[in-house]
C-alpha cells in the first residue's frame, strides 16, 4: 500500500522540521515522523497547521503514506541512529524506494550503507545539507551522493528546495556529487574549510583588538568594509553583526561576555584524520581544530598566563617601537590584517581542494571541483563571492594541481605577500598567537620551494633505521653505513 505524499521526513529536530517546511512550501505533500511522536503533533498543530503535511505516529504509517518510489529522508543524529532507522524502514519498503540520509554522517558509513541498501534492492543517498536552521528552511546547499539511479527521481525536488545563485538567482546550489560517500565527504571538507575560515577570522579579530586597539564599534566598521571586497562572505557578515550586539544584562557588548572556550562536533577532526590517512597536508583545518582544543584548556591557560613570560615591551625598545607604529598607523595595520586573512583563506581552500582530489582518486569518485565550489556558493556557512573565482579556475583547468597555481590566485598571493608576512612577523614579535595565519604562510613557503630539508631527514632515517634513501643524481634505493664513511 502506498499513499500520496511526495516526500517523507524522519527527525523533527531543528534541521528536519525546517527542511520539511521548505519542501512543503515548494508544492510537495510531506509525511513526517519522529521517534518521540509528541514532536510530530507539535509540528502538525504548530508551524505546519493548515499546510500539506501528514503527521505519522509509526514507521509503518510513515512509509505507507508516501507514493512510490518513496523518497524518505532522515535528519537525525549521525551514527547508530541512522542504521537503526534503516533497519526499521526496510520491512515496509518496496523495490526502487530511496532512503536519504541528510545528517552529518561520516563518509565511510555512507559508503557502507549505500552498498548494504542497494543489495536489498533499494536506493541510498547520503547528502550533505549545509546552512543551519535558516538554510534548511529557505534554501540550503545540498551535496548528494550515493545510488546514481536515484538522482533523476529526486533531482527536481532537491534543486527546488536548495539555495540559488547567479545573476538571475536560478542556478541551484545542488547537483549530483558522486557515488556512495562522495556527497558526505564533500560536506565534511566544507565543514573543515568552515573551521579554517572561522579560526582565521578570530585571529584577525585578536590582532585588530589587541594590537590595533580597535573597539567593537570600530571592528564593526572594519568588517563592514571587508564585506564589500574580496572577503565578502556570510561569515564576515555575521562577524560584523556580532560586534553590534549588546548584552541585555550588562549593556556591554555580548561578545566580550562570552567564555573563550570553543566547542566542536567532530567534522573538522574527521577531515584532519582523513588528511593524515591520505598523506595530504591540510594544515589549516588541523590548526583550527587544535586552536579549539587549546581554547578548551581554559584553566591551564589561566595558570600559565601568570607563569610563562611573553615578549616584554619595556625591556625591548624595538618591540615597543613596533607596537607604537602598528597602533599609530591603524589604516596600514588593518590592511595588513586583511591581506593576511585573504592570503590565508586562499591557502585554506587550496588545501581543501587538494584533499578532495586525493580522496576522489582514492575512492574513484570522479569529483567535479568547479561544481563543488558552485554547491558552496549559496545557502551554506562558507558561502562567499570568492567561490566564483574557484569555480572559474577549475572550469578552466579541471586538473588544476593546486588553486594557488591558477593565475588569479597566484597574483592574489603575490599582491598580499608583503602584508601577509608583515602581519605574521608582527604577531610573532608581539607574542599574539596566530596559528592559522602562520601555518598558511608556512604551507605557502613549503609548497613554493623546490628543495626542502627532507634530504637531511632521509639521511637521519637511514642512519638510525636503515630506512634507505633515493639520490638526486642516480636511480635506485641506497643505504649507507654512515659511521663507516666518516
Ligand atoms: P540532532 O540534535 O542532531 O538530532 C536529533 C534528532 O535525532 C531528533 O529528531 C531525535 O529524535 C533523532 N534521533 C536521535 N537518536 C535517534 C534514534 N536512535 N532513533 C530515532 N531517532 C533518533 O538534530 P539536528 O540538529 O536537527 O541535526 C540533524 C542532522 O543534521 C544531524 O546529523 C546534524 O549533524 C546535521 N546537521 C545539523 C546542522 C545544524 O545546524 N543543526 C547543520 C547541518 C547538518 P527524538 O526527538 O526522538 O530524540
Amino acid at each position: 500500500m502506498s499513499g500520496d505524499c511526495d516526500f517523507g521526513l524522519i527527525g523533527l529536530a531543528v534541521m528536519g522540521e525546517n527542511l520539511a517546511l521548505n519542501v512543503e512550501s515548494r508544492g510537495y505533500k510531506v509525511a513526517v515522523y519522529n521517534r518521540t511522536t509528541d514532536k510530530v503533533d507539535a509540528l502538525i498543530e504548530g508551524r505546519a497547521a493548515g499546510k500539506n503535511f501528514v503527521g505519522c505516529h509509526s514507521i509503518e504509517e510513515f512509509v505507507k503514506s508516501c507514493a512510490r518510489p518513496r523518497k524518505l529522508m532522515m535528519l537525525v543524529k549521525a551514527g547508530p541512529a541512522v542504521d537503526a532507522i534503516i533497519e526499521q524502514l526496510t520491512p515496509y519498503l518496496e523495490p526502487g524506494d530511496i532512503i536519504i540520509d541528510g545528517g552529518n554522517t561520516h563518509y565511510a558509513d555512507t559508503e557502507r550503507r549505500t552498498k548494504e541498501v542497494e543489495a536489498k534492492g533499494f536506493h541510498f543517498i547520503g547528502t550533505g545539507v549545509s546552512g543551519g536552521e535558516e538554510g534548511a528552511l529557505k534554501g540550503p546547499s545540498l551535496m548528494p551522493g550515493g545510488s546514481k539511479d536515484a538522482w533523476p527521481m529526486v533531482k527536481e525536488m532537491f534543486q527546488a528546495i536548495s539555495a540559488k545563485v547567479g545573476p538571475n538567482n536560478d542556478i541551484p546550489c545542488c547537483d549530483w556529487v558522486g557515488p556512495r560517500g562522495a556527497g558526505h565527504y564533500v560536506k565534511m571538507v566544507h565543514n573543515g574549510i568552515e573551521y579554517g575560515d572561522m579560526q582565521l577570522i578570530c585571529e584577525a579579530y585578536q590582532l585588530l583588538k589587541d594590537v590595533g586597539g580597535l573597539t567593537n564599534d570600530e571592528l564593526y566598521d572594519v568588517f563592514d568594509e571587508w564585506n564589500k571586497g574580496e572577503l565578502q562572505s556570510y561569515l564576515i557578515e555575521i562577524t560584523r553583526d556580532i560586534f553590534s550586539v549588546k548584552d541585555g544584562d550588562t549593556s556591554d557588548h555580548l561578545v566580550d561576555r562570552i567564555l573563550d572556550v570553543a566547542g566542536a562536533k567532530g567534522t573538522g577532526k574527521w577531515m584532519s584524520q582523513l588528511a593524515l590517512d591520505l598523506g595530504v597536508p591540510s594544515t589549516l583545518v588541523t590548526s583550527a581544530v587544535f586552536a579549539r582544543g587549546i581554547s578548551a584548556q581554559k584553566e591551564a591557560r589561566v595558570r600559565a598566563s601568570s607563569i610563562l613570560p611573553g615578549p616584554a615591551e619595556g625591556d625591548n625598545p624595538k618591540l615597543a617601537a613596533a607596537v607604537a607604529e602598528l597602533a599609530g598607523d591603524r589604516a596600514t595595520f588593518i590592511e595588513m590584517v586583511r591581506q593576511g586573512l585573504y592570503a590565508s583563506k586562499i591557502v585554506s581552500y587550496a588545501q581543501g581542494f587538494v584533499q578532495l582530489q586525493a580522496a576522489s582518486q582514492e575512492h574513484d569518485w570522479d569529483l567535479d571541483y568547479g561544481q563543488c565550489a558552485l554547491l558552496w556558493r549559496g545557502g551554506c556557512i562558507i558561502r562567499a563571492q570568492f567561490l566564483d573565482r574557484i569555480k572559474e579556475a577549475f572550469d578552466d583547468q579541471p586538473n588544476l594541481e593546486n588553486l594557488m597555481l591558477y593565475p588569479y590566485f597566484k597574483d592574489a598571493m603575490a599582491t598580499a605577500q608583503p602584508h601577509f608576512r608583515a602581519v605574521v612577523m608582527a604577531a610573532t614579535q608581539l607574542g599574539v598567537p596566530v596559528p592559522a595565519f602562520s601555518t598558511a604562510l608556512a604551507y605557502y613557503d613549503s609548497y613554493r620551494r623546490d628543495r626542502l630539508p627532507a634530504n637531511l631527514l632521509q639521511a637521519q632515517r637511514d642512519y638510525f633505521g636503515a630506512h634507505t634513501y633515493k639520490r638526486t643524481d642516480k636511480d635506485g634505493v641506497f643505504h649507507t653505513e654512515w659511521l663507516d664513511l666518516r
